[in-house]
């Protein structure tokens, strides 16, 4: 099977469903590192390309970032840590998957002392 990306053949088990697209784990997490936050025309370039491929909220996502918008949803402001903790994830791995959120304007960080809040956008 190959990889939508970069080519390569990969045995089918390591190929991703990834927003549409059937890629190599490598190519996964390279698209994941490559959001840009805080660059608005980053996100403006991510929510029409969502919004071409037809996906609305959370469609296009991976289960784990689904996951991560939901309890923070239902959560409304809950300290990041926390998150990574009921979610088991280490920090650098919530890292990655919040910035894909902020990068689709669905939750976003703030800090309230010393603490960083995770919340979701208003909808
Ligand atoms: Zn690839």
């Amino acid at each position: 099977m190959l990889c939508e990306l970069c080519n390569k053949d990969f045995a089918e088990d390591e190929i991703l469903d990834f927003a549409g697209k059937k890629v190599c784990e490598d190519c996964q997490v390279e698209s994941l590192s490559v959001p840009k936050t805080c660059n608005p025309m980053a996100v403006r370039s991510a929510r029409n390309t969502r919004e071409s491929q037809g996906q609305k909220g959370t469609a296009g996502l991976l289960p784990i970032q689904e996951k991560i918008y939901e309890y923070i949803k239902k959560e409304k402001k809950v300290p990041r840590e926390k998150v990574a903790q009921a979610l088991g994830l280490s920090p650098k791995q919530l890292e990655t998957h919040f910035a894909v959120l902020r990068h689709c304007e669905l939750a976003r960080g703030f800090k309230d002392g010393n603490v960083i809040y995770l919340t979701t956008f208003a909808e």
